[in-house]
């Protein structure tokens, strides 16, 4: 049954661990829930926040409306000629997902391995790690109309997914509750092990032939030894977006720092590493009152305790004003500013 909390913290709803409060919060577990919430005159009447784990929010003030937790659960999942179709709760954990699809061999997702946060959040950013992104195994999705109470499926072409970007993100923000996600996953699995250090980590666990079970547990290793644990220091991964720039401004930035870290995308730009380019700026590590940057990883800002989310985004801010004056290149934010 729809229970609407009122003047809730909202500190154990957000990996950065902000302290902010929200006038009014719901937890749905069902799609009768969601119908619930459409004819509560509090849903119509306030601003709403949908959140999952939040794990990719920075709080920067007490929420004044309505905060909406997914937390729809059930795994289903059927064949469909040589993929096998799987449709998630939205409000199931990402990396329990992940680990029904390793243990039952379907592949596609053990590069995502331990990305936090929620199975219905997944498409909003269409999350990537490790040469993989959402898009790359999303079939579909059903979402909730928050304004109408219906329930619209889209499919790939409707949901307009680029780098950390989707319909959800754009021009249909806040406007649909993501109830499932349905992904097409590989019986046949094609191992992808090419990016970042994976192949290095099943090297030296002695893996020639890595099943994806291995990939994932590579992934996991490499994630824990750079990332740290929101659990224990608050945070939301990758701060920034890796800025992807035309050739030309490439060429004029070569020039001047010949050992920036890049890489080619498909559309023929060049994407920069955020964290090299913080790091560069001698930001690695560093610590500014309650808040700081990653001592492993430039590109992630953290909570050291007590941070307030102004704190957190006058710090980003500084960030990016410094990479600014040394590269020319404008870093964007990743993290939902709130
Ligand atoms: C340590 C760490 C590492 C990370 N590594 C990665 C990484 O490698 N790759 C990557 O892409 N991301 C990464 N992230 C970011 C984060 O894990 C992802 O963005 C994740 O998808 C967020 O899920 P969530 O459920 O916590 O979403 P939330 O933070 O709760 O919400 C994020 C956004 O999605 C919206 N939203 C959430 N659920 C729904 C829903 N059901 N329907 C409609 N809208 C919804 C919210 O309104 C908000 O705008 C990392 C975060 C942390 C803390």
């Amino acid at each position: 049954m729809l229970h609407i909390q009122e003047n809730i913290s909202l500190k154990p709803y957000n990996s950065f661990g902000i302290d902010v409060k929200a006038n009014y919060f719901a937890e749905i577990f069902s799609e009768a829930d969601l119908a619930a919430l459409y004819h509560n005159e509090i849903t119509q009447a306030q601003k709403n926040l949908i959140i999952g784990g939040g794990s990719n929010v920075l709080f920067t003030q007490d929420y004044n409306g309505l905060v909406i937790k997914i937390s729809i659960k059930g795994i289903e999942s059927r064949a469909d000629g040589k993929n096998i179709l799987v449709t998630a709760g939205a409000g199931e954990i990402w990396n329990d997902f992940v680990s029904y699809c390793v243990e039952n061999n379907y592949a596609g997702v053990e590069n995502l391995s331990l990305i936090p946060g929620t199975v219905g959040a997944s498409p909003i950013q269409n999350i990537g790690a490790y040469g993989v992104e959402l898009k790359d195994v999303f079939e579909s999705c059903s979402a909730f109309e928050i304004k109408t109470g219906k329930i619209k499926t889209f499919n790939f072409n409707d949901c307009h997914f680029g780098y950390r970007e989707s319909v959800f993100k754009g021009e249909l923000k806040g406007q649909y509750i993501i109830t499932s996600v349905t992904f097409h996953l590989a019986s046949e699995p094609q191992i992808n092990t090419s990016y970042g250090a994976i192949e290095a980590e099943l090297q030296n666990r002695g893996v020639e032939t890595p099943t994806i079970a291995d990939v994932s547990s590579a992934v996991a290793h490499i994630r824990v030894s750079k990332l740290p644990d929101p659990s224990t220091i608050g945070n939301a991964g990758s701060f920034f977006k890796n800025p992807v720039i035309e050739k030309y401004e490439f060429a004029a930035i070569v020039a001047k720092h010949p050992d920036v870290v890049h890489y080619p995308t498909a559309d023929d730009k060049i994407k920069l590493a955020a964290g090299w380019l913080i790091e560069q700026c001698g930001y690695k590590g560093k610590i500014e009152g309650n808040t700081g940057t990653w001592k492993n990883q430039a590109l992630v800002l953290v909570n050291h305790g007590g941070a307030t989310g102004t704190e957190v985004y006058n710090f980003s801010a500084q960030i990016i004003d410094s990479v600014k004056s040394t590269f020319g290149v404008t870093l964007e934010r990743e993290v939902n500013i709130l």
